[in-house]
């Protein structure tokens, strides 16, 4: 049976593991003492709920399946009904269904929503009579959706969603990458107000960060239930060190171990790691990958959890959050009301209401190098400003995603290309993970997916 290393036990690496099951000797390597990556769980006033990702797109397969595929089926659940609210203009103000990524596809909808001026709503009303030649070249969110939209929608409606999803800017994040569906209609030329209305007619999927699902528990118990169904070998507390190329194109891995090294050597090895990781292991073998890598920014992000007593709180927030447009100048760019969120949550702590604020978008160091209590003061502060008075919190923690969310900046695809060129001249290397075709836990099992299958392929 051929054997292959898997450095990163995220849920890419788990998931080319759960690919390779039954067809390869298969080694985990994870330098944490858990695996899972961005899909972990806490404990806050002793509920366990979600510290990184809590959701998984259920538009887009991968994940929903796999969740299924390793006894979590049952375990699924659907968000509550509530529409993706903005904090904007002093008020929580409802997105109008029928949007793509916050663009919307009825003008007509957002007047006296408050999310956008009447000058700001007419002009996105007049994207239909724009000319609008095919899109030839990749260009920024901000670039393609300003000139058809106005920038003010662009800055109400559009960057709140890029910021909860890349926690990225419309200036600098890669239309074609960040937005594909938008891309794909502007690559045909002509305007997007009908061409989104025909898409939506002939029942394409809808706006993306709506259809969710979660998993009763937290989302954090996904990874560790596909480790546990792959059958791999999984080393945590193990960090890959350096690679090095053996004859007959087999591959030494050097890691480190809360025991001293070790050396593995298998027939073919996945980098299932953020673009820095892999672009260090890579250095020797593949400069020019190890270049690309290494451009990749990445956004640190914090999510503040919090937890309120029921009876005690002055107030309690309806609906599931709300996400925030930079333009506004706040300190979050989202909020979760976990506790509506999810009825799991709400059977499993019913004297509690558990809430998590996000902060951090790319170019906002500063903010996230000020220390926890300064964060949890902030977010108190702005969330009593965008809901109500609701008190103070029994419990709050600040959990650090450093360098957590790879961005898409132009170019991102052309450089995915040259990355996976680079690395097809290494026989029995693949790479997967967020930092190639999407940040979302589906596209990333579905990377892992794909790395494994290559790895099988002579
Ligand atoms: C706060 C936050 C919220 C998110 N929310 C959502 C959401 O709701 N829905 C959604 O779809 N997506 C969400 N995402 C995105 C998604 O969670 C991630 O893109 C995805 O989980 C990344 O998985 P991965 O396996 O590619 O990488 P990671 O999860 O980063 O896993 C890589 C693993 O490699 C390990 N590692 C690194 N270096 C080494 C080494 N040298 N040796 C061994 N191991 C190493 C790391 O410890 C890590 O466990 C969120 C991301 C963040 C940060």
């Amino acid at each position: 049976m051929r054997s292959v290393i898997v450095i990163g036990g995220g849920i890419s690496g788990l998931a080319a593991a759960w690919q390779l099951r039954g067809q390869a000797d298969v080694t985990v390597l994870e330098s944490h003492g858990k695996v899972g990556g961005k899909l972990r769980t806490g404990t806050i006033a002793g509920i366990t709920v979600d510290e990184g990702a809590e959701s998984l797109m259920a538009l887009r397969p991968e994940a929903v399946e796999l969740a299924a595929a390793v006894g979590l089926g049952d375990a699924l659940c659907d968000p509550a009904k509530a529409p993706i609210t903005i904090w904007t203009g002093g008020a929580l103000r409802p997105l109008p269904a029928g949007h793509v990524m916050g663009v919307p596809t009825d003008p007509s909808a957002l007047i006296g929503t408050g999310l956008l001026s009447p000058p700001g709503v007419a002009r996105v009303a007049a994207e239909e009579n724009l000319p609008a030649a095919p899109l030839t070249e990749d260009c920024s969110v901000s670039d393609y959706l300003s000139a058809r939209f106005g920038q003010e929608a662009v800055d109400r409606l559009v960057e709140p969603l890029l910021g909860g999803v890349y926690a990225g800017r419309a200036e600098r994040l890669s239309l074609r990458a960040a937005m594909p569906r938008i891309a794909a209609l502007a690559e045909q030329g002509g305007p997007l107000l009908p061409a989104l209305r025909r898409m939506r007619a002939a029942g394409a999927p809808r706006s993306a960060p709506v259809a969710v699902q979660g998993v009763v528990g937290g989302t954090g118990r996904f990874p560790l239930a596909v480790a546990e169904a792959c059958g791999a070998r999984i080393l945590t507390g193990t960090t890959a060190r350096s690679l090095q190329r053996l004859p007959g194109d087999r591959w030494r891995v050097q890691a480190m171990t809360g025991d001293g090294a070790l050396t593995i050597e298998a027939d073919a090895v996945i980098l299932a790691l953020p673009a820095f990781a892999a672009a260090e292991l890579l250095r020797p073998h593949s400069p020019p990958a190890e270049a690309e890598l290494s451009a990749i920014p990445h956004a640190s992000t914090a999510v503040i959890t919090m937890a309120f007593s029921r009876a005690q709180a002055h107030f309690l927030p309806e609906g599931n959050g709300f996400l925030v447009p930079p333009v506004d100048g706040h300190t979050l760019k989202a909020a979760s009301f976990l506790s509506n969120k999810w009825s799991w949550l709400r059977s499993a702590a019913p004297d509690t209401f558990v809430l998590r604020a996000s902060i951090g978008r790319i170019g906002e160091d500063e903010l996230l190098s000020r220390p926890d209590r300064h964060l949890v003061r902030s977010a108190i502060g702005e969330l009593h400003r965008a809901v109500g008075p609701m008190g103070e919190p029994l419990a709050a923690r600040v959990t650090r995603w450093e360098r957590g969310l790879p961005q898409y900046g132009v170019g991102h695809r052309d450089r995915v290309r040259r990355i996976r060129e680079a690395t097809a001249k290494l026989p029995g290397l693949a790479l997967c993970g967020a930092a190639y075709e999407g940040v979302g836990v589906a596209a990333c099992v579905a990377t892992g997916r794909a790395a494994a299958k290559a790895t099988l392929s002579p």
